[in-house]
């Protein structure tokens, strides 16, 4: 919950699952890849119909092209990817 990650500017952009603020931070609801789960198997680029998905060498969503399918998320085999709270400290 309290993970600390900076997100690009076409990752903020494209907070599908909303965001909100409490106790002097921001949160947000982002569909990505946890990066201390994935093992870096390149599995999930096999099967991403928008070819979004970088390795280096963990994964690393394009949300500005994801279409949202679902598929990576499905064939993980550790379930790294799907909706993460990420959260930035207000005024940072
Ligand atoms: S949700 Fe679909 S389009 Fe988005 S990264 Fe996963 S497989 Fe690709
Ligand atoms: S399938 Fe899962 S573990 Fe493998 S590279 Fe993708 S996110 Fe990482």
């Amino acid at each position: 919950m309290n993970e600390k990650r900076v997100l690009d500017d076409a990752a903020m952009k494209q907070v599908s699952g909303g965001s909100y603020e409490k106790d002097g931070y921001r949160y947000y609801e982002v569909f990505g890849v946890d990066e201390n789960l994935c093992t870096a198997c390149e599995l999930c680029g096999t099967v991403c119909p928008a070819d979004c998905i970088s390795f280096t060498p963990y994964a690393k969503i394009d949300l500005n092209y994801c279409v949202y399918c679902g598929c990576c998320e499905g064939e993980c085999p550790v379930c790294a990817i799907g909706w993460k709270t990420f959260s930035e400290k207000i005024g940072e």
